[in-house]
């Protein structure tokens, strides 16, 4: 399969999960729209690297999430810099953990902003571009807390539920088009974002990183292994292959069988 001449946006895309759907678009000859937080001499050399690498336009926006104003403007950006937005990938997503009556609503709101309500202002923004070429591919980086609850994650399972909601709804609206609308939902994923909830764990638990990493993943995870970026990354472009056009609101699960208990 090929995405030659097609362009994306994949927010939250200098690190993690992002980076490595980033990366496997450009594979496929996709221009690519970067979007997250991060060191500016460390983005630039990632655009330029995957610029040589796969000869395709890598651009960057440093729109906050959490901003709808902001957002919009990512949107307008790339259909100005690349001719259209073709594929977007909500990927962008941060955590914080604690007992709900303990819950800062600070980092409630926080959560709901840049893990659910940017969803929805990029859609808002870029379905209209898509729809107008008839083609469409919009991927919902969701979780397995978008399927079923952990304690102390009161915000994020429920911006994680609420992914997996609007992916449906918006799959409905697009079902006559050639936009579809899905959910990649991800077990754990050894990313700065995990290793943030190993290291306070290890911290909380007096145990070495190791076995803080190893006791996460086990607990979840009958297969003892982490989900790996690039895994997802082929997700995302299954979900933009021909292959998968009739795919319309469903959740992508790859969570080494966390789910399936
Ligand atoms: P990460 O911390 O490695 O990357 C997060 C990215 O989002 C970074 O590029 C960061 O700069 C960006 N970001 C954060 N706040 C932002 C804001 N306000 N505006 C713009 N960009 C912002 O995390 P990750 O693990 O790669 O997570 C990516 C997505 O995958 C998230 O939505 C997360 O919920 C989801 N996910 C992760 C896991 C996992 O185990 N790592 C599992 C399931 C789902």
């Amino acid at each position: 399969m090929s995405l030659k001449g097609k362009s994306a946006i994949v927010t939250g895309s200098t690190s993690g999960i992002g980076q490595a759907i980033a990366v496997a678009l450009a594979a496929e000859g996709c221009n690519v729209m970067l979007n997250g937080f991060g060191d500016k001499a460390a983005i630039d050399r990632q655009r330029a690297d995957m610029a040589v690498k796969y000869g395709v336009k890598v651009d960057y926006n440093s729109a906050d999430m959490s901003k709808g104003d902001e957002i919009a403007e990512l949107v307008a950006g790339t259909n100005a810099a690349f001719g259209g937005v073709d594929i977007l990938v909500n990927n962008a997503g941060i955590q914080f953990t604690a007992p709900i009556e303990e819950f800062p609503p600070e980092k409630w709101n926080a959560i709901i902003a840049i893990n659910l309500s940017a969803t929805f202002h990029a859609i808002h923004h870029a379905l209209p571009l898509m729809k107008a070429k008839n083609w469409g591919r919009i991927i919902n980086i969701a979780s397995t807390h978008g399927l079923v609850a952990s304690k102390e994650k009161v915000a994020y399972v429920a911006a994680k539920h609420g992914i997996i909601g609007m992916t449906k709804v918006v799959a409905m609206e697009c079902a006559d088009t050639g936009v579809t609308c899905n959910a990649i939902c991800p077990g754990w994923v050894l990313t700065p974002l995990v290793q943030k909830q190993i290291d306070a764990r290890a911290k909380a638990d007096n145990i070495s990183v190791e076995k803080a990493s190893a006791d996460l993943v086990g607990e979840k995870q009958p297969q003892h292994k982490f989900t790996t970026t690039e895994q997802i990354a082929g997700l995302a472009v299954f979900l933009c292959s021909d292959t998968a056009s009739n795919m319309q609101g469903t959740q992508l699960v790859s969570d080494g069988g966390w789910t399936a208990q």
